[in-house]
């Protein structure tokens, strides 16, 4: 008996082994496309009475993040990506730092985050580490037990929280030197490479200083979303507090998402269900996804189909994020269309949700049709699910 693929049809079994395969189409509702994207970084202090917050509402924003599909990334991924195009950003990318290392870090950023597979980082002022004053601030022991976790990584907010604008230069040096040093011969491996600027003060000088002693990225507290350009020691925060509306964090989360799908076209032959989307030579601010959830855990083959034309891209970057992170695979979009082609082997666990993804960061027209995923496991049924 022939298996065979019908639209809209959730789930079907079918008789055939070789069909333990999904197939997400450009047109499926697991499929968006967007152009224009940027990365969004938010800026927290404390998160507990003292600062007029109540935990649950950040637990409640973080909830918000997960459920809405947010991925939170690293710095050193943002300065890599922004740098080189590499990695990829996975979907709906955001970061959270919150500054000033204030006990509720590890008392309710910490489990909060873990819990939701997040990230977070913690801007110190390295004399005030393990400090208890009105204002508690978390210890050695505390942030080492955090970066470790691989949950919140502990980077630089000077030694004593002067603005940095108002220090002669030999000052500068020590602010950001010595607060450097105390956190990599507190913190067991770590190299502190990103620094966020106290009350925001910089300047040309503060950039150059800051760059002379080693740090790779700098926070600011100007408000808005960063893309490429954006410089590395000038990058935008949206500072969040306990008066900030749902509303107003909503928008700024979704500040990163740019605007408009990519358009879609049947002009070439070879394409797959009723159309597939493109987007033209870009510089990894347009994203297409594809999501999924597979049956069962285990080991899959995961496949694109695509259209050729002149104008593709000889380097369209597909990345399959997995079990274990995310791998890139350039293709050749000018040939072997109208087929499956393998993206590689990866292993996906059941109840998660997976991705796929195509960027513009490419020397020509990328296209987004199909993706397939097809099990390597005897242990999943039968099946073929079409999203
Ligand atoms: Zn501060």
């Amino acid at each position: 008996m022939k298996s065979f693929i019908a639209a809209g049809l959730l789930l079907a079994c079918v008789s055939v082994s070789s069909a333990q395969s999904i197939i997400v189409d450009n047109a499926s509702s697991g499929f968006v496309s967007r152009t224009g994207i940027g990365v969004p970084i938010f800026m927290y202090h404390g998160l507990d009475a003292p600062f007029g917050y109540n935990a649950a509402d950040f637990v409640a924003q973080m909830d918000w993040l997960k459920n809405n599909g947010f991925n939170t990334i690293t710095l050193d991924h943002y300065r890599s990506w922004a740098q080189t195009g590499s990695p990829a950003l996975p979907p709906k990318p955001i970061i959270l730092t919150f500054d000033d290392n204030y006990l509720s870090i590890y008392t309710v950023a910490y489990p909060t985050l873990q819990a939701r597979g997040f990230t977070g980082v913690n801007y110190a002022h390295t004399y005030y580490v393990g400090v208890m004053t009105s204002y508690d601030h978390a210890d050695w022991l505390e942030c080492a037990e955090m970066e470790q976790a691989g949950v919140i990584f502990t980077e630089s907010h000077t030694v004593m929280h002067n603005n940095l604008t108002t220090l002669n230069t030999a000052a500068m040096d020590n602010e950001l030197i010595n607060s450097k040093n105390a956190i990599q011969n507190n913190i067991p491996g770590k190299v502190c490479k990103h620094l966020a600027y106290p009350y925001g003060g910089y300047n040309a000088t503060v950039i150059a200083r800051t760059q002379a002693a080693g740090y790779q990225t700098a926070t600011t507290t100007l408000s808005g979303v960063n893309v490429r350009t954006t410089p590395l020691y000038e990058l935008r925060r949206y500072g969040i507090n306990p008066n900030t509306a749902t509303a107003t964090f909503q928008s700024a989360a979704n500040a990163g998402l740019g605007s408009g799908a990519w358009p879609a076209s049947s002009a070439d032959p070879g394409l797959y269900g009723t159309n597939y989307a493109t987007a033209a030579a870009g510089t990894g601010h347009g994203q297409a996804i594809w999501s999924f959830t597979v049956p069962a855990s285990g080991l899959y083959t995961v496949s694109a189909w695509w259209t050729t034309n002149t104008n593709r891209a000889t380097n369209a970057p597909f990345t399959v994020f997995h079990a274990g992170g995310q791998s890139t695979v350039l293709v050749n979009q000018q040939q072997n269309g109208g087929q499956w082609n393998p993206l590689g082997q990866y292993t996906f666990q059941s109840g998660k949700t997976y991705f796929v993804t195509l960027n513009d960061n490419a020397n020509g027209v990328v296209v987004a049709d199909a993706i397939r995923v097809q099990s390597l496991s005897s242990a999943v049924a039968d099946w073929t699910l079409y999203e």
